[in-house]
């Protein structure tokens, strides 16, 4: 039983009344993207319908609207991962945009040749590739911990990989397809043992489970706001105050100047420093509504439902004969399964299932060195949400027999 009104959350996603292929909708790809509620599309439209203005600048009324909403969602950001300053939240395009500017903007600051970046192989590319052209443009050593053979971490691997030569750490706090949920204030611990700085990917855990960054001491922490019922477009870059005022900014334009001069501006404090142009007012307001929606819920009850389901899925997953389960048993990973059917491709999986009205994910989830040590070149997912039920889970696994019949069937 969910520890709050499933019928009711349900009711609050109107997308979720859908038919596909004749069949009700059963959304199982949330790690893509979540649904989004009634509450949080009626907020993004009451801000078109009476408070749209440009921020930060207007003197007139609406522009005083616009800006309580824009910085109101800041603070509410704030108060939702407990940074300590406001000023720490800085909005983004997303995740991606979020590591890039910290690539960019503190890597091209404080990694010199020779120096070394530690991440893993589970990472999202998102989380990787930026480290790794970093890397090339420092001439600096991009080093992996490795991965027990569950797909966890073990600490003292992660111990033996940081060096006094590492500048940077950057870990996913939930891996997105394996699931993985890892130690991230263990590892921000042994990172600030070296003197080296911790940035976490938290795409995958800011929906699901309660952040705190001062808590995990995260110098670094990126999100978006699509995955956690908000909308897209709009991520956010947490930052410990002391690195980002040291920081230089990636973009430069308007809002984000004090003086400009014909040779030569300076930059305005944070945390509009680093958001240069017109920010993402009606995406960043639908995210405090988003924010709002998940605590009236509450975080910890969220953990605890998507917890049950995946236990749930995992059992009756692990009794299929011919599907093999990726990454760590369900006491140790999030609300999704990744997985593979014997004789039947991930996308032939996929297809079939949607035309059951399931929606999962198939392919290399962004992920291709992770699907490098898993020794497969596309994999299918299923994630859940605040909105599935167990019924779903069955649903799933009859159509999974249903294909594995089908694509098993001899001529
Ligand atoms: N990291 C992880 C772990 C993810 O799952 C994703 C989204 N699939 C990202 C980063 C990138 O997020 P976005 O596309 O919203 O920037």
């Amino acid at each position: 039983m969910a520890p709050f009104d499933i019928n009711k959350v349900k009711a609050d996603f109107p997308i979720l009344t859908e038919t596909v292929n004749g069949q009700p909708l059963v959304y199982l790809d949330s790690s893509a993207t979540s649904q989004k509620p009634q509450q949080v599309i009626d907020r993004m439209n009451q801000y078109y319908q009476h408070e749209n203005a440009n921020v930060h600048r207007g003197v007139h009324t609406l522009g005083t609207r616009a800006t309580d909403g824009y910085e109101g969602a800041r603070e509410a950001v704030r108060r939702f991962i407990n940074a300590q300053y406001f000023e720490e939240v800085i909005f983004t395009r997303g995740t991606t945009t979020a590591i890039n500017t910290v690539a960019h903007s503190y890597g091209d600051m404080a990694v010199e040749e020779g120096d070394e970046i530690v991440i893993t192989q589970m990472e999202h590319h998102a989380n990787l590739v930026p480290w790794q052209q970093l890397a090339k443009r420092r001439k600096a050593v991009l080093k992996y911990i490795p991965l027990q053979p569950d797909g966890t971490l073990d600490l003292k691997d992660v111990e033996a990989t940081i060096t006094d030569r590492t500048k940077i750490v950057s870990v996913a706090h939930v891996s997105n397809v394996l699931g993985t949920i890892n130690d991230i204030k263990a590892i921000a611990k042994l990172a600030h043992d070296k003197g080296a700085i911790m940035v976490s990917d938290g795409a995958q855990a800011v929906p699901h489970m309660t952040v705190d960054v001062q808590d995990l001491d995260v110098d670094f922490y990126a999100f978006s706001g699509h995955k956690m019922v908000g909308p897209t477009g709009i991520g956010v870059l947490y930052g410990r105050k002391s690195l980002l005022n040291k920081m230089e900014p990636i973009e430069y334009g308007g809002d984000m100047i004090d003086f400009v001069g014909l040779q030569d501006s300076t930059w305005t404090e944070l945390p509009t420093k680093f958001e240069a142009g017109t920010p993402l007012i009606a995406e960043a307001i639908g995210l405090h509504a988003a924010i709002d929606y998940l605590e009236a819920i509450g975080l910890d009850e969220v953990l605890t439902y998507e917890h049950e389901l995946t236990a749930y899925a995992y059992e009756k997953m692990s009794e299929f004969e011919g599907l093999e389960i990726y990454g760590p048993g369900p006491d140790k990973r999030a609300g999704l399964i990744t997985f593979n059917l014997a004789g039947v491709h991930p996308h032939d999986l996929a297809t079939a299932l949607d035309s059951d009205g399931i929606a999962i994910r198939a392919g290399h989830h962004c992920a291709q060195p992770l699907m490098k040590w898993l020794n497969q070149s596309s994999t299918a997912r299923a994630s859940f949400y605040i909105y599935n039920t167990k019924e779903e889970i069955d649903l799933l696994v009859d159509s999974l027999k249903k294909t594995k019949e089908f694509f098993s069937y001899e001529f």
